[in-house]
């Protein structure tokens, strides 16, 4: 049995803007909230350096600054955030219990799943090293910034086709690099991109590096069946190759879907009673901080009514 101290109404695991949101609701919920957030809390966001879609700001807010403005606010309404990871769940027995790297062991009455989704990378070292500085994860955030500029996306899903296409608004010219001969997104993106007189579409290719100064300038990629190098002139390079979503402590104590999501309805019920998930970890689809934010408000609200429901004994 957990110390009285270490058991709370809601565990948060996860210090995105669904985490931090869901903190926020619980916490003004009245409920003893605990959020696991890691040794730097703040998810994603941290690496983006100017955030202009999140509503409030009327100049761009650097992401750093938003995520330490929402940990202040939930720490501000009582939420106890543990600068821990979460390392094992057990959800097979009520109170359920989460973990904490550090050994220490936690409970709670209900859990909020919100440890979100990385953007795949190439893992090519120049990549990695133009991050923030040309090479983007995030068109729908970083687009606006090549208005009349030409940029390369890679990639040939649903994501890398949508990519390109949302790019085709602000930039002169957009590529879309794609490692095979044949796209795998839909075909009605296809017909989409095959239409738009922006776009260059180079099949059988790789980005083999990022070029640039101390900001991307350009791509050299090559033809994988020719050899054949190219230069693209692109400053902005948009690598949309999928996510991968940070479920591993939760397989098989939840259910998941095909590509490691947590499934869950549309109130973030799991399939677990009492387990709830918000924002990148269950939404393969927007990817987006508003949206991740607006489904930790559910979350939190949902997670409330089930305190209420084992309170009055449903
Ligand atoms: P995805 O479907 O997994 O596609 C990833 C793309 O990146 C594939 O074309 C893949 O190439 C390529 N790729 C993967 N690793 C690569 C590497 N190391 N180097 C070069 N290319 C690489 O991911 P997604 O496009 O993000 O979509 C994820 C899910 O969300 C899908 O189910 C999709 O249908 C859905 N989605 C839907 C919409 C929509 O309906 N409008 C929009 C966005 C996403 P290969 O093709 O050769 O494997």
């Amino acid at each position: 049995m957990a110390e009285k101290s270490d058991h709370y109404g809601i565990i948060i695991v996860g210090a995105g803007p669904a985490g931090f949101t869901a903190a926020i609701y619980a916490a003004r919920g009245g409920v003893r909230t605990c959020l696991f957030g890691g040794i730097a809390p703040g998810g994603q966001l941290l690496q983006t350096t100017e955030i202009e879609n999140f509503p409030g700001f009327s100049e761009p807010v650097a992401g750093p600054d938003l995520m330490t403005a929402m940990l202040k606010q939930a720490r501000r309404l009582g939420t106890e955030v543990l600068t821990d990871d979460a390392s094992a769940v057990d959800f097979s027995v009520r109170p359920f219990s989460v973990s904490a790297s550090s050994g220490r062991k936690y409970t709670a009455d209900a859990v909020i799943i919100a440890t979100g989704a990385r953007a795949k990378w190439l893992g090519l070292p120049s990549e990695q090293k133009y991050i923030g500085k040309g090479v983007s994860g995030c068109a729908t955030c970083d687009g606006f910034f090549y208005r009349g500029r030409e940029v390369c996306v890679i990639g040939g899903g649903d994501s890398a086709v949508e990519d390109a296409l949302f790019l085709t608004k602000f930039a002169g010219k957009v590529y879309l690099v794609h490692r095979r001969g044949q796209l795998r997104a839909n075909f009605r993106l296809q017909d989409k991109l095959r239409n738009n007189r922006k776009v260059e579409i180079i099949y059988d290719s790789v980005l083999d590096e990022v070029l640039g100064e101390t900001k991307a300038s350009g791509a050299k990629i090559r033809n994988i069946k020719t050899g054949e190098t190219r230069i693209l002139p692109t400053p902005g390079i948009f690598i949309a190759v999928g996510h991968t979503p940070a479920t591993e402590i939760f397989r098989g104590k939840l259910n998941l879907d095909d590509s490691g999501y947590i499934a869950a309805d549309d109130s973030t019920r799991t399939s677990v009673c009492g387990v709830f998930a918000a924002g990148d970890v269950m939404d393969r689809y927007y990817k987006q901080a508003v949206v991740a934010a607006g489904s930790g408000c559910k979350a939190a609200l949902e997670a409330l009514q089930h305190l209420e429901e084992i309170k009055s004994g449903e």
